[in-house]
């Protein structure tokens, strides 16, 4: 049985990920963590989450709640996620990280967080975002210099970061393909007279509003036809899901950074 500990047990995701993980055949919940003064703290993480009483309390201690657990999830909030992952490395605690907006510093802290212990970092644990990113590259390959890139991403209001760590993933993944440094070429604001369109680079715009789980769209734009690679997310559970797996997948597995294309085994 592999025991795992969420961070964020009060959460959008923290909450779908405690109840996929009582469902899932050979994991269960042994810790769940939310921050000092929260006003869920101490009742049961199962029944915050609304699937019943798992006899596991929400704490504020991260070493209380992996005192019996092999791998930590953790979607919380980038400098939250940064000081669990030193926790983890230090107690060779596994970590499945689904944090986004996290800065340079931040990724380099968790980049050595992998040199200790085993740790997934993906913007994105769906199965199809994945494969998108998969395909992405063949595309951006095949088509070459001669198409534009552009990339336009949909989230719910209450989003934090702009824009999300999927379509800085899916600029990367593009700019890589093409010989770019996606920090160089990426443009995320266009206004006045911003003058013709820079061939190399990779445009990025975002929309926040509602309820909207997560859509991305790439357009890559020729003279005269265009391709539009979009995923939509309906639900948050399937980045829920691809968390609880990547979990079970990372038990036994020796210290180092994964993500979900070595997860899903599209590597
Ligand atoms: P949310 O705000 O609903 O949940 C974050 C939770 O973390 C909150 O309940 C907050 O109280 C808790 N928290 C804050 N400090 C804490 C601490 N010190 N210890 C424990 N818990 C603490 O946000 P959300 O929608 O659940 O998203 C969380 C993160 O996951 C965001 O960065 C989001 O972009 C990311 N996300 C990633 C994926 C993916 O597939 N990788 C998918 C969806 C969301």
């Amino acid at each position: 049985m592999i025991k795992v500990a969420v961070t964020g047990a009060a959460g959008r995701m923290g909450g779908r990920i405690i109840t996929l993980v009582t469902e899932a055949e050979g994991l269960k919940v042994a810790g769940a963590v939310e921050m000092a003064g929260h006003p869920r703290l101490d009742e049961d993480a199962g029944y915050v989450a609304g699937c019943g009483d798992l006899g596991v309390k929400i704490t504020d201690s991260l070493e209380l709640a992996l005192s019996d657990a092999d791998v930590l999830i953790d979607f919380t909030w980038p400098d939250v996620t940064v000081g669990n992952a030193e926790i983890c490395a230090k107690l060779g605690k596994a970590m499945v990280v689904g944090t986004t907006g996290l800065n340079q510093e931040q990724k380099k802290i968790i980049n050595r967080a992998g040199e200790q212990t085993p740790v997934v970092f993906a913007p994105n644990m769906s199965v199809g975002v994945n494969v998108c990113f998969k395909i992405l590259k063949e595309i951006a390959a095949t088509l070459g210099d001669d198409f534009d890139v552009e990339i336009v991403e949909l989230h719910h209001k209450m989003k934090k970061d702009s824009p999300s760590g999927t379509a800085v993933r899916m600029g990367e993944i593009v700019a890589d393909a093409l010989g770019r440094d996606y920090n160089e070429v990426a443009n995320y604001h266009r206004e006045g007279m911003c003058g013709e369109r820079p061939h190399e680079e990779i445009g990025m715009q975002t929309v926040r509003g509602g309820d909207i789980v997560g859509e991305h769209t790439v357009y890559f734009v020729g003279m005269g036809e265009r391709i539009e690679l979009t995923h939509r997310a309906m639900s948050r559970d399937m980045f829920a899901r691809g968390a609880v797996r990547a979990a079970g997948w990372l038990a036994g597995k020796p210290p180092g950074l994964y993500d979900m294309q070595a997860v899903l085994g599209l590597e």
